[in-house]
């Protein structure tokens, strides 16, 4: 049915689309399963695990193990090879997404296919419907900061790419976007250029150019718009010449962009002044977006998980505007719409699409987990309000029972179906001994430490954490990058308040005896997590897809090295 909607979009139908499918989610997972069943149970995968045709639940889960990304890693990158396009779907996959694999540091190949594409498309059709209920917008632009990544083909010549550039050059997208009002204000050769500075330059422009038509500002991560307008602060001078003498800055280099850039670019003295006042009449940047585009409606991105740190700054920009968090998805496929839009990002839910993939939850209650033996995971509708699950999932592209790695909490239901929290990842864990320590965590610690540079109006920039073992005990090491330079003793009060911030018990008692050494706070100078990101897009991860890695795990060598070559000054923790 939503196919058919493209052209002429009614947000009325697809909201009325998913308050029936999510009435009867428990049907609708049951269907969902057989579906996937009699479309890929004869696969060497599938074939394995001795379903003989049978499609229930209850037989999957008999049947069919818990896997993690390693397990599949021998199929997938068969299909890659061009061996076996078909070992887990009964259509042979001919594209691969690189997911971000922020924390070991290398991309994970997944399959991509037309079903994910489509189920992409149901998610932000459905999110927009709500959205627009209660943030209705005119005919316009976005402006979106949207990357591709590297291209390239692998040893079987599939296409391979991060999730987002395979979205973004799918025609769909475009089409999409049209239908919800959004077409992105910059042309598809600053989407798709080789090099993200030139492009988020470009972006930058094109917002300006189109200033009065832009309705949304928007990024698949929130990361992706603070980044922006970070570079915006140091960039806008060169940014109003051109608009002013309607060329384009030297600094672009790349052919295409050049071409299409100059179809947009003419001189314009009064957009060049109009835009040089907005900027002199702010004060610290405060509301700088809204000042640059005065017909946004809302702030749209993932606002949630690891991009809560950039919330502060984020609204800092949006001055007044309203901050809407996106859906909740991974390369792997989507798992919910955000269809509240009303919550502030620090409460946005999820509701999961039950017609999108069969969905099973761990309870991580520890009561439930005794002896270092996991859980029996739940359907989907059998999830409480108030517990903490890990996700598994099982997909149109070939994933069964797949642990996603993420930890959610279900906050209650629309109709039958859920609505989910995101909480951390499962493995982002800062632990020694007995100490356990997630990445949400690491983040309220760093927020209540950074409050402490409030008063000098500093701020930490981005932060990222390890734990030395080098030393016996061994340690957490915080990193931060900081938009000024305080004096020591503000630092070293910085690291006291870090290691008194993290209060899990194994923590706590682990400090009081020694049996963990006093956390350290180190500085690092300005641009590093800049370096940290380019190393990123170098390996074929997107811009639009990066996620600073909170903790930085022993193997991934290369930002280890970044971290200890820019670090400037370090602080030990006296707080025990
Ligand atoms: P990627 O590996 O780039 O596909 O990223 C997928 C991961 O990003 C998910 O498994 C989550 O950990 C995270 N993520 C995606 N959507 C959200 C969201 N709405 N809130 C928080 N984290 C998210």
């Amino acid at each position: 049915m939503l196919e058919k909607m493209d052209d002429r979009f009614d947000p009325e139908a697809v909201i009325e689309e998913f308050e029936s499918l999510s009435r009867d989610a428990g049907r609708v997972q049951r269907e969902t399963l057989q579906k996937i069943l009699d479309e890929n149970g004869e696969t060497e995968y599938l074939q394995g695990w001795g379903l003989n045709g049978r499609t229930d639940p209850d037989s999957f889960n008999d049947c069919v193990p818990i896997v993690s990304h390693s397990d599949l890693e021998p199929y997938i990158q068969r299909i890659a090879d061009g061996n076996s396009p078909c070992c887990l779907t009964g259509k042979p996959i001919t594209t691969i997404s690189l997911s971000s694999g922020t924390t070991q540091g290398k991309p994970k190949f997944v399959p991509f296919n037309d079903e994910l594409m489509e189920s992409t498309m149901q998610i932000y059709k459905t999110s927009f419907a709500y959205r627009n209920r209660e943030y209705p917008i005119g005919n316009g632009k976005a402006l979106q900061f949207i990357y591709s990544s590297k291209q390239f083909k692998t040893k079987g010549g599939l296409a391979a790419g991060t999730a987002t550039t395979n979205v973004y050059r799918n025609a769909q997208f475009k089409k999409t976007m049209r239908a919800m009002q959004t077409p992105c204000c910059s042309p598809d050769e600053v989407i798709f250029g080789p090099d993200f500075h030139q492009s988020l330059y470009c972006h930058l422009l094109c917002g300006l150019i189109f200033r009065d038509e832009v309705q949304v500002v928007s990024s698949t991560f929130a990361h992706s718009i603070v980044h922006a307008f970070r570079t915006f602060e140091q960039i806008w001078e060169e940014l109003v010449t051109d608009i002013r003498e309607g060329t384009l800055s030297s600094c672009i280099t790349v052919p295409p962009i050049r071409a299409a850039m100059a179809k947009l670019l003419e001189p314009d003295p009064e957009l060049a002044d109009t835009v040089y006042s907005k900027i002199s009449g702010l004060s610290n940047w405060y509301g700088l977006i809204q000042e640059l585009f005065p017909s946004t409606k809302y702030i749209y991105g993932i606002m949630t998980g690891s991009m809560e740190p950039y919330l502060k700054k984020l609204r800092h920009y949006a001055g007044e505007l309203p901050l809407l968090s996106a859906d909740y998805g991974s390369s792997e496929g989507w798992i919910g719409a955000n269809v509240n839009p009303k919550l502030t990002p620090e409460v946005a839910t999820f509701a999961v699409l039950p017609n999108i993939g069969y969905f099973e939850f761990i309870p991580l209650r520890e009561d439930l987990n005794r002896q270092g033996q996991e859980a029996k995971p739940v359907g989907l509708t059998d999830v409480k309000t108030g517990e903490e699950y890990e996700i598994l999932v099982t997909n149109f592209a070939g994933l069964y029972r797949y642990r996603l790695g993420d930890v959610v909490k279900v906050k209650g239901f629309h109709n039958s179906t859920p609505e989910l929290q995101f909480i951390c990842r499962r493995n982002l864990l800062l632990t020694i001994n007995i100490d356990k320590n997630t990445e949400k965590d690491l983040q309220l610690a760093v927020e209540a430490a950074a409050q402490l540079l409030a008063g000098e109006k500093l701020e930490v920039v981005d932060f990222t954490s390890r734990v030395d073992l080098s030393m016996d005990p061994g340690h957490y090491v915080v990193f931060w990058e900081i938009s000024g330079d305080p004096q020591d003793e503000l630092l070293q009060e910085c690291c006291n308040c870090l290691d008194r911030s993290f209060v899990d018990a194994g923590y706590l008692s682990s400090r009081k005896v020694r049996a963990i050494g006093a956390l350290e706070l180190r500085i690092l100078r300005k641009g590093t997590f800049h370096k940290i990101l380019d190393h990123y897009v170098g390996l074929g991860a997107a811009v639009s897809q990066f996620k600073t890695p909170r903790c930085v795990g022993p193997a991934n060598n290369t930002v280890l090295q970044i971290l200890s070559v820019n670090a400037s000054r370090s602080y030990f923790s006296t707080a025990y």
